[in-house]
C-alpha cells in the first residue's frame, strides 16, 4: 500500500477521483490522445490534458474535471492478447485508480515522462541502478544511481517506509519535503526530478552535486580565504531570501546539508535536506534542528519564524572563519546546553577582523527580534568589505574534525 494514499483522501477532500472545475483557463502543460475504456469495454477518446500538477479531463459543454496528481502513483501497462497490444497507463490507488490508453509505446513513454514529474512513480529497480552510497542522514541514505535510460547520474535518497509509517511525524516530514522541493526552482537549491515507491521504500531522485559536502570540504582544507566565505555567505542569505519570498523556512541549515557543486572553489553549493522544512505562516513551535545550530528560540521553547535560518546561517560562517564549532561539547546534550547559552567566543580567532566578528555576532544574535532579518544581513559593511577589496585574509581550518558530524533531532529537544 502507499505511504500517500492516506493524505491522497485528505488532500482531495473526496473521495472521487474527479472534481468538478468549470474554469477554462487551466494552463496546459501537455496534451495527447488518450481513450478511456466504457462500460461494454469499447475505448473511447477523451479529451485530457496534463495542466501542472492537475490531470483535466474536458467534457461535453465545457465541462471540465480535474484530479490533482500530487501523491497519486502514475504506472505505465502493456495490455498483450498475443494478437495486439494496448499502451496505457494508470493514476491512483489500488481502490480508486483509472486507467487510460494511448496509441504506442512512443506516446505512452512521453505522457509517463511529463506526468513523472508530478505523480508518484513505482518501478524504480527498472529505471534506476544503484552505483555506490553517497552519505547517510537521520532519515535515509543518499545513494549514487545512474539512469537506465539516459546514463544520467542523479543522487537518491531513500528512505523506509517502516521508518515513516511507525510514527506520523515523519511522514508529515517526508511530504514537506517532497512538496516544498517540487515547488523550489533555484541554482543554489538541489532539483528534486522524481518520486518513486515499491513496497519497502520511498526514493527521492535528485540532482547529483560531486564535490562532497561542507563537512567533508572544511576537514580536508587547511585555509578557507575570507573572500571565499564572502562569496559564500552571500549566496548561502540568497537561497534564503528566495525561501523566504515562498514562506518556507529550512529549520535544518548545517554543513552537511550543503553540497559543494566542485573541487575548484569554495563558494558554489547547493542546498539540500528540506525534511524539516515548514511553512513560516504562523508562529512556529516545534522544536527541532541539529545541536549546535539551533536558534535560541526553538531551545527556549518559544514561538518562533523563519529568523532561525539567520542563526543558523550565522553558525555556519563561524565555523568557516575559525574551524570550530561555537558550541562545542563531547555529546548532544553538552552542545545543546552551549547552543542555549549561546555564549560566543572568539578566543581562538586573533586574526579574524572586526567586521567579520561583529556579522557573526549580528546573526548569532540570542534574541530574535534583536537578530538581522536575512536582507538586513545581506548589507552588513563586512561584505562591501570583502567583495570590494582584493587583499585577502585567510584561515586556519583545522579544529573542525575533531567534532561529528551533527544528527538532526525532531522535536523532544531539552
Ligand atoms: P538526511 O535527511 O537523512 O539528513 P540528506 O538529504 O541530508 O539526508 O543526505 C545525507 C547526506 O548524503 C548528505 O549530508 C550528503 O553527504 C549526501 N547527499 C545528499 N544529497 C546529495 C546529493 N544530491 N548529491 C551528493 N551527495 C548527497
Ligand atoms: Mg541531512
Amino acid at each position: 500500500m502507499s505511504v500517500f494514499e492516506a493524505i491522497n483522501t485528505e488532500i482531495g477532500g473526496s473521495e472521487k477521483f474527479w472534481k468538478f472545475d468549470q474554469r477554462q483557463n487551466f494552463q496546459e502543460t501537455f496534451k495527447n490522445k488518450v481513450y478511456q475504456k466504457s462500460k461494454s469495454g469499447i475505448l473511447k477518446e477523451v479529451n485530457l490534458s496534463l495542466c501542472q500538477n492537475y490531470l483535466v479531463k474536458v467534457g461535453p459543454n465545457s465541462v471540465n474535471k480535474k484530479t490533482l496528481l500530487d501523491w497519486k502513483i502514475v504506472e505505465p501497462f502493456i495490455e498483450d492478447n498475443g494478437q495486439n497490444a494496448r499502451f496505457g497507463f494508470s493514476i491512483g490507488h489500488l481502490s480508486w485508480s483509472k486507467d487510460f490508453y494511448v496509441e504506442n509505446q512512443e506516446t505512452l513513454d512521453t505522457w509517463i515522462q511529463h506526468l513523472s514529474t508530478v505523480g508518484i512513480m513505482m518501478d524504480f529497480e527498472n529505471d534506476f541502478s544503484i552505483i555506490k552510497e553517497l552519505g547517510n542522514g537521520a532519515f535515509g541514505t543518499v545513494y549514487l544511481a545512474e539512469s537506465n535510460d539516459t546514463a544520467e547520474l542523479y543522487a537518491v535518497k531513500s528512505i523506509s517506509k517502516h521508518d515513516i509509517t511507525a510514527n506520523p511525524a515523519n511522514l508529515a516530514n517526508l511530504i514537506n519535503e517532497i512538496k516544498f522541493m517540487r515547488k523550489l526552482d533555484h541554482p543554489n537549491i538541489v532539483k528534486l526530478h522524481y518520486v518513486y515507491e515499491n513496497q519497502t521504500n520511498i526514493y527521492l531522485v535528485i540532482d547529483y552535486v560531486g564535490g562532497g559536502d561542507l563537512f567533508k570540504r572544511i576537514i580536508k582544507r587547511k585555509v578557507y580565504s575570507e573572500e571565499h566565505i564572502a562569496k559564500f555567505a552571500q549566496k548561502l542569505l540568497d537561497v534564503l531570501i528566495y525561501l523566504n519570498s515562498f514562506n518556507i523556512v529550512h529549520r535544518d541549515l548545517k554543513l552537511e546539508n550543503i553540497l559543494m557543486v566542485s573541487e575548484e572553489n569554495d563558494y558554489d553549493f547547493k542546498l539540500t535536506d528540506f525534511g524539516l522544512a515548514a511553512e513560516a505562516t504562523e508562529g512556529l513551535s516545534l522544536r527541532c534542528g541539529s545541536p549546535g545550530y539551533i536558534a535560541p528560540e526553538i531551545l527556549r521553547k518559544n514561538l518562533y519564524d523563519s529568523k532561525v535560518d539567520v542563526f543558523s546561517a550565522g553558525v555556519i560562517f563561524y565555523i568557516l572563519f575559525s574551524g570550530r564549532m561555537p558550541f562545542p561539547g563531547r555529546n548532544a546534550q553538552e552542545i545543546l546546553l552551549r547552543n542555549r547559552d549561546c555564549k560566543i567566543s572568539f578566543l581562538h580567532q586573533q586574526n579574524l577582523s572586526k567586521l567579520a566578528m561583529t556579522f557573526i555576532l549580528r546573526l548569532t544574535e540570542p534574541i530574535a527580534n534583536l537578530r538581522p532579518s536575512v536582507k538586513e544581513a545581506l548589507n552588513d559593511p563586512w561584505f562591501e568589505k570583502q567583495l570590494n577589496s582584493a587583499a585577502s585574509q585567510n584561515h586556519l581550518v583545522s579544529k573542525i574534525g575533531k567534532f561529528q558530524a551533527c544528527r538532526k533531532i525532531m522535536g523532544n529537544i531539552s
